[in-house]
């Protein structure tokens, strides 16, 4: 008799990974990173709750290091069967696990050097750039829609998802006597997004459903206005002779708005301008992006088709040294500049923030979440000083906030992509949400025609028996 187990992601949103114990053995769905308060979670990331040398084999949903970004540490620990994910996960993991064992190894530097007080305190990095490349090893493609083998009599399924490049829903079959269908949504997209494809409309039935809730009580603002308002903040911008500058993800929001920015000067909409993308993940995500135009939607296959490039080939600077990068400082004609972090916390983007926040010609454009405590949020909010690098400056730029780009489904994508199965499955687990989230994915479960008896919101540890 199959058994689920919960560890990650459970009554919270990161560190997602899960357990399925079956007379064949012991597989995981995803082995993500706990983020947040760097005590507790490096806690969670550094003590895994079962042996890593005894579990069979991973089943992935996407690259998003929640989701992936254990992974190193489980190989390293002594895991050594296969990964299975899509080409396109696969290719973003080896990019993205390099870099989040770049970052695992300079803050066990930050640590050691300006915080520990003894040699007693001082901490290893939870894995290395090296230890995610050997981990890199045990990955194995699979297609869309082709169930794999994972082991005798157990396939697994990976079902367009519609969240990032490569994202996948997991139809897990087991055909023991007892047949048991379990679907794991990893994380939703959602519909009209630009270059992915819409998520799988209705899901498979299944007897049983593991599903993320994160925006489960909220609806998102159209995605399809984004293309227009940024155009129409460039053409403000540019004719105040100022720079527009985007923090913004190196993985799915780069792209999205280099896409944008393609389109509209395709279509007419748009005055070519210098445009750079500044950030090594970014250019190397890029990379891999072009590699998988299986995975785009038809709009973006028909304008590759017709220019040869979704991601601006003539049309974008993408810079990776650092040199290059200060040359920027100079830039005194209106310009787009796109660079990492997100958050604005680290990376190049504190240098373009520092040099051009206190010109009232500049816009500064949020295109994504600002978690609280970060310098991006204090732009949100419109501070008239931010500390960048230990100094004040004033914030005179004008800052435009851009809401329609989550890649999460909202309350309404859930509706229409669960509601169809909600009638006839035996039990939902509600994972991947905390605070309002899992209570919104109840009313919708219930809101379909679920008793409410059947719907879990498990803790971490607990365990539930499937048949
Ligand atoms: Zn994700
Ligand atoms: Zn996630």
């Amino acid at each position: 008799m199959a058994e689920l187990e919960f560890q990650g992601a459970a009554r919270t949103v990161t560190g997602s990974m899960h357990v399925l114990h079956t007379a064949e053995g012991k597989f995981l769905m995803d082995c993500g990173l706990f983020q947040g308060r760097r005590h507790e979670s490096d806690e969670k990331n550094r003590r895994f709750p079962f042996r890593p040398g005894s579990v069979d084999g991973l089943l992935l949903s996407h690259a998003h290091i929640d989701h992936s970004g254990n992974i190193p540490h489980l190989v390293r620990e002594g895991f050594s069967g296969p990964v299975f994910a899509t080409g396109a996960t696969c290719d973003l993991c080896e990019i993205m696990l390099a870099d989040s064992g770049h970052i695992q190894e300079e803050d066990a530097r930050f640590w050691n050097e300006k915080r520990a007080r003894s040699p007693r305190e001082f901490i290893e990095p939870l894995y290395t750039a090296e230890d995610a490349r050997a981990a890199q090893a045990q990955f194995r493609a699979v297609e869309y829609a082709q169930p794999v083998e994972f082991a005798p009599g157990c396939t697994a399924t990976w079902i367009e998802a519609g969240h990032i490049l490569g994202s996948a829903c997991l139809l897990v079959e087991l055909r023991h006597s007892e047949p048991v269908r379990l679907l794991y949504t990893g994380d939703l997209g959602r519909f009209d997004v630009p270059i992915l494809r819409d998520p799988t409309c209705p899901l498979p039935q299944a007897d049983y459903l593991i599903t993320e809730c994160t925006y489960a009580d909220r609806t998102h603002a159209n995605p399809t206005d984004m293309k227009q308002q940024l155009v129409r903040i460039i053409r403000e911008t540019r004719e105040a002779g100022g720079k527009v500058i985007i923090p913004a993800f190196s993985v799915g929001r780069t792209q999205t708005i280099v896409y944008y920015l393609h389109q509209a000067v395709a279509e007419g909409l748009l005055e070519p301008l210098p445009i750079f993308v500044d950030s090594p993940l970014s250019t190397n995500a890029t990379e891999v992006f072009k590699k998988h135009p299986e995975c785009y939607d038809e709009e973006a296959k028909d304008f590759w088709q017709e220019q040869g490039s979704i991601f601006g080939r003539k049309l974008v600077n993408y810079i990776t040294d650092t040199d290059s990068s200060k040359r920027l400082n100079d830039l005194s004609d209106p310009a787009v500049i796109i660079a990492s972090s997100g958050m604005c916390e680290a990376g190049r983007i504190k240098h373009h923030l520092k040099n051009n926040v206190e010109d009232e010609a500049n816009t500064v454009v949020i295109v994504g979440f600002m978690a609280q405590h970060t310098l991006g949020r204090r732009i949100v909010e419109r501070r008239e000083e931010i500390k960048i690098y230990g100094r004040m400056y004033k914030l005179l730029a004008r800052v435009e906030v851009l809401n329609g780009f989550s890649a999460h489904a909202d309350r309404n994508d859930f509706k229409k992509l669960l509601g169809p199965l909600a009638k006839t499955l035996k039990g939902a687990f509600v994972v991947h949400g905390e605070g309002s989230q899992p209570a919104g994915m109840k009313e919708i479960l219930t809101g379909a025609g679920m008793p409410e008896d059947r719907i879990h919101v498990p803790a971490p540890g607990q365990k539930f028996t499937l048949e």
